[in-house]
């Protein structure tokens, strides 16, 4: 059996501690793998690799940090399919859609391939006689990111390229679920000339995590994970004086107006609530039909839907989702499936009692569908992380906006409806961070910035575009003056810019 360790100074290092962690396939319910835990030890030596390694990476041309990227873009595209098979295995996600998560990392990588201009400074000429303003952006030092099981290569990704294109070096501590395709991917950033100790790869768990939130020479946290963890990352970092961005968990609204093209919210609805096995941060789990009508046509069109999806594992080309992550993932789903129920809420597609032959031992679980959820029970309130939809019947259009700005999370809402006026105030009036109209999962490109709002995100930048640009730089700003024969002698008193003497 495979034993996963640890990329430090541009290599593969076996950890030196006892502690282990199982990696299991979500398919079979078999381990395939070890990782080894990081110690404290451990990290803190891995993150004075990584600020060692920091000044001469700082110093380098911002062009040739981007010849840097966009050789790693090539080999990303090159090893796509040998990426996706190895994250499926660990993850059980389908082929596809492994390969789209990747893919939509590597857009990040192409963003950052444009940094000597997402680098470019401000200059004001002449702001008092003889006097010019300057201002840039340098890196903050050490990053560290901490990322989630449920995306594997693109959540690193929207970090890390854009970290080490602004200059600093990183210190990655992916999921302890699926490590494997992180140290992969470290593996083939290197073979695209990235210098040693610039990007590292810690496995390990709340050790290691503290580890990076104590040290000093680290200078900023990402993170992405669920919200009881992020908000403890960002209270203990930013503790620790460090710049913190956390996004974290969510419940996501799609409203289905009366005048919505019901075939096409119900196809956008099955993509977003169970694929994946509704495993992401922005899958939508609450559907919000507006008037009765539009309610009842839902459910009729859904139910089938639901009823056939084809949950299989990743090697069947036919999947369209396939198991979650682990044994307790799918003991908490039913455990919330049983809660909706004894509160009252119609279980109108039960995928319990799924059974897929030769994959008994796997975390499989079919698609569910509530109806008549009110907003008092747990499967409304929770984030439940996998393959259940819960309808929430809404009277009118403002009720329906005033449940979702009302829910304590605020990361991805959609409406579907012809109407733009309706789209308009809907955009204008959520109070959710990424909003989509007919579109069910707004997941911003990464020339924009990926984050919600609430509950959804401690800190205040988002990230990848720009908001990642400024997440992991500091602004410098310089005034001048060259000596040049205008003299005004002392200045005693603070005066503005166009307040002068001249
Ligand atoms: P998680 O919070 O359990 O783990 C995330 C990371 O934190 C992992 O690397 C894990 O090792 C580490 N961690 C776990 N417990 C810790 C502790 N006590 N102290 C320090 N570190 C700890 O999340 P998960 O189950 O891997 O991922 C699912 C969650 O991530 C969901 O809530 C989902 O909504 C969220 N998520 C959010 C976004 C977003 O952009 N908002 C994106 C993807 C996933």
């Amino acid at each position: 059996m495979t034993t996963i360790g640890h990329f430090v100074s541009g290599k593969r290092v076996d950890g030196k501690g006892e502690r282990m962690s199982q990696v299991f396939n979500p398919a079979t319910g078999e381990q395939i793998a070890t990782v080894q835990l990081a110690s404290k030890a451990e990290v803190n030596a891995i993150v004075k690799v990584a600020w060692e390694a920091q000044s001469a990476w700082g110093a380098t041309p911002p062009a040739k940090r981007a010849q840097v990227m966009f050789r790693f873009r090539d080999l990303l595209n090159q090893h796509i399919d040998e990426l996706a098979k190895m994250l499926s295995a660990e993850h059980g996600k389908t082929i596809p859609d492994a390969k789209g998560e990747i893919a939509r990392g590597i857009e990040v990588v192409e963003f950052v391939c444009g940094i000597p201009q997402l680098l470019k400074g401000e200059y004001s000429e002449q702001v008092a006689s003889g006097v010019d303003t300057f201002a840039i952006r340098q890196p903050v030092g050490v990053v560290a990111g901490t990322t989630p099981f449920n995306f594997p290569a693109m959540v690193p990704l929207w970090m890390y390229p854009v970290s080490i294109a602004c200059g600093n070096t990183f210190v990655l501590k992916p999921s302890e679920r699926d490590p494997s395709v992180p140290l992969r991917i470290a593996e083939l950033f290197h073979e695209a000339g990235l210098p040693a100790g610039v990007f590292n790869v810690v496995n390990g768990d709340k050790e290691a995590v503290d580890a990076l939130l104590d040290h000093p020479l680290v200078d900023a946290v990402s993170f992405v994970g669920s919200t009881a963890i992020g908000q403890y990352i960002y209270s203990r970092g930013t503790a620790n004086g460090k710049r913190v961005q956390a996004l974290c968990g969510a419940k996501n609204h799609m409203v289905i107006m009366p005048d919505a093209d019901m075939d096409q919210a119900v196809d956008a609805l099955m993509g977003a609530g169970y694929g994946s096995a509704g495993e992401r941060c922005m899958a939508i789990s609450v559907a919000v039909p507006v008037g009765a009508e539009t309610a009842d046509r839902l459910i009729a069109k859904l139910t089938p839907k639901v009823q056939s999806l084809n949950v299989a594992p990743y090697t069947d080309p036919n999947s369209d989702m396939g198991p979650v992550i682990s044994r307790e993932a799918l003991d908490r789903i039913k455990g919330y499936i049983a809660e909706g129920e004894a509160a009252g809420a119609k279980l109108v597609v039960d995928g319990r009692n799924l059974k897929l032959q030769g994959y008994e031992g796997g975390y499989f679980l079919g698609g569910c569908l509530f109806d008549n959820v009110t907003t008092d029970m747990s499967i409304y309130k929770n984030e439940i992380f996998g393959p259940v939809v819960s309808v929430v019947r809404a009277k009118g259009y403002a009720e329906a906006v005033d449940m979702i700005n009302s829910h304590e999370y605020g990361n991805g809402t959609a409406i579907f409806t012809r109407d733009g006026d309706t789209a308009r105030d809907f955009f204008s009036r959520v109070k959710i961070g990424m909003v989509g109209v007919n579109v069910p999962i707004p997941v911003p490109v990464a020339y924009h910035s990926f984050g919600g709002w609430k509950r959804s995100l401690f800190g205040d930048h988002h990230i990848h575009g720009m908001e990642g640009v400024r997440f992991n730089t500091r602004l410098k700003t310089m005034t001048t003056r060259w000596p040049s024969g205008i003299r005004e002698g002392a200045v005693f008193n603070f005066h503005s810019g166009s307040d002068t003497k001249a």
